[in-house]
């Protein structure tokens, strides 16, 4: 296998656009070069609005490799710790500014390689813009305590560290933001990183660590291992030498990343799954809770972890709310997300377009009825994709799998309930708790609603989706283990702290005993 991008007889790349040429051939990223997987075996990112594109050849992760980048962090970590943090932060600054210049570029490529239409990659890549920017601001404050000593002569602070070479395992719906999120607070704390990004969008990741590389950053501090989550992610969770692992994908894999770090002591930050609710109350302006519906549950074709994928409509404006989601969702356009004029794009994978579609089965089967979609789409250029209808189901009980469980797609269930109590109950009545909203005019039920919604983030007259970096994002119950990502307090998820005691007295001084 050649690596290091093209191929000798490629054409130039052109990211963005379909290839019919030999695909270009990517090794992992370790120690800032490009290096084959150790046994050789390598596997294929697809476009998948053009399932016969081919985005590139990567090198497949065994723990051998994972090995290989373990140790060139670990070599990378004394000077990155060394490295005065203000200095850190320029090249954070350095690497968001370069994402800027590139942002057309990589979210043309992020549509191509995952599918989410253009406008939304482009949010995407500004997600990272915005954390790259917002951390580097940390590396002048990163603030610690000075507090006062029960002691004469004797002084009592604070100081970040690093917790070492660490982990980051990435999923595929968000492929620059999400990596993103975890490597830029990492590397701001003085860690090492070993990124296992999620085999379907294994270029998103490396052009974003190759940004940070053409910023400054010393070869070593980030380093990518390409793969599957069997083999290089399992690998990369219970090597002995990471310290913290940072997770986001599906709660079942956080199970089994939870696990392994328990026995071992790691560190572990998970952000889970979703399901997610928007609640539509009587008063509410339906207009914008229908607008509101429609991005939540079909942006990025529903594969958000914020995705509205209930809609919990008070009865008396339920057939009203429903008809007029059904009506405008009928129109939305699917397609390539770099089509003019396509408002939803593709499902990731084969795999996941089969599963969606059994989710309708198992809706029909337990009698909730089906107003919209639940097909796979074909025809008008969608047979080389993996399409599926925008699916609406209404008369859903709380209680069904199609509101209980994570579908990941674009199917919404709108659930129609008697009152605001009723509503409350339903919303919280999944074992997540990421996004919750409510739409109301009435500001006691707003506010009622803000303090009853059992979730990290709760919205009131806006969708499940739409959070800013500069608050903590993550979720409640079984959508994480307690950890946030992004907000100010972020620098705690990747950095421990240490307490300095100095005694300047001369003599020795017991505390607790030797107190006057
Ligand atoms: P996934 O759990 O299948 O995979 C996520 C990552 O884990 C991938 O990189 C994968 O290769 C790796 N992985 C798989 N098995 C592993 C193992 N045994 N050990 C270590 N790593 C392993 O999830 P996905 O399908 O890629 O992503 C979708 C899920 O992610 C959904 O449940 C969604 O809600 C969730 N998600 C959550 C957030 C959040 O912030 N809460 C954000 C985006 C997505």
């Amino acid at each position: 296998m050649t690596v290091g991008g093209a191929p000798p007889d490629a054409p130039p790349a052109v990211e963005g656009a379909p290839r019919a040429t030999t695909p270009a051939a990517f090794g992992h990223l370790i120690g800032g070069e490009q290096r084959p997987a150790k046994d050789g075996r390598t596997f294929e990112s697809r476009n998948p609005a053009r399932r016969s594109d081919v985005v590139g050849v990567f090198a497949r992760g065994s723990p051998a490799d994972v090995d290989a980048a373990v140790a060139a962090a670990s070599a990378a970590f004394e000077g990155w710790r060394g490295t005065p943090w203000p200095r850190r932060a320029e090249i954070i600054l350095a690497a968001s500014l370069l994402l800027e210049q590139r942002k057309e570029e990589l979210a043309r490529l992020m549509t191509r390689e995952m599918g989410k239409v253009l406008t939304e990659a482009r949010g995407d890549v500004q997600e990272a813009i915005d954390m790259g920017k917002f951390i580097a601001g940390e590396g002048r404050r990163a603030y610690g305590e000075t507090v006062p000593s029960e002691l004469r002569d004797k002084w009592a602070m604070t100081m970040r560290q690093p917790f070492g070479v660490v982990g980051c395992i990435t999923p595929w719906n968000f492929p620059v933001a999400i990596p993103s999120w975890k490597v830029f607070p990492a590397i701001m704390a003085g860690n090492a990183v070993v990124l296992k990004p999620a085999e379907d969008t294994p270029l998103c990741a490396l052009r974003f660590v190759e940004t940070l590389q053409d910023a400054g950053l010393p070869a070593g501090v980030v380093n990518i291992v390409f793969g599957y989550g069997e083999d290089a992610g399992d690998a990369l969770v219970r090597h002995p030498d990471v310290k913290a692992v940072y997770f986001t994908g599906s709660v079942a894999t956080g199970r089994l990343v939870s696990e392994v770090c328990g026995r071992m002591l790691k560190k572990c930050s998970l952000e889970l799954g979703g399901k997610n609710a928007i609640v539509v109350l009587a008063d509410a302006d339906l207009e914008l809770a229908v607008d509101g519906a429609l991005w939540g549950a079909f942006g990025t074709s529903g594969q958000r972890c914020t995705a509205s994928s209930r809609l919990i409509v008070e009865r008396p404006v339920a057939a009203e709310f429903t008809d007029r989601l059904v009506g405008r969702a009928s129109q939305l356009r699917l397609g390539y997300g770099l089509d003019a004029g396509v408002d939803v794009g593709p499902v990731i994978n084969e795999t996941q377009l089969q599963r969606i579609h059994g989710y309708t089965g198992v809706g029909r089967d337990e009698g909730a009825v089906l107003a919209l979609g639940g097909e796979i789409a074909t025809g008008n250029g969608l047979d080389d994709g993996w399409f599926y209808r925008p699916t609406v189901f209404t008369e859903v009980r709380p209680e069904m799998r199609i509101a209980q469980e994570e579908i990941f797609g674009p199917t919404t269930a709108v659930i129609p309930v008697e009152s605001l109590d009723a509503a409350l109950q339903a919303a919280n009545s999944t074992h997540y708790g990421l996004s919750l909203s409510v739409y109301t005019n009435d500001l006691r039920k707003a506010f009622r609603a803000i303090h009853e919604l059992h979730a990290g983030i709760v919205y009131v007259n806006a969708p499940t989706i739409g959070a800013e970096i500069q608050l903590p994002f993550g979720g409640t119950r079984d959508t994480g283990n307690g950890h946030r990502e992004a907000g100010g307090h972020v620098l705690d998820e990747f950095s421990e702290w240490k307490s300095i005691y100095i005694d300047y007295s001369g003599r020795l001084q017991r505390a607790q005993i030797d107190t006057e």
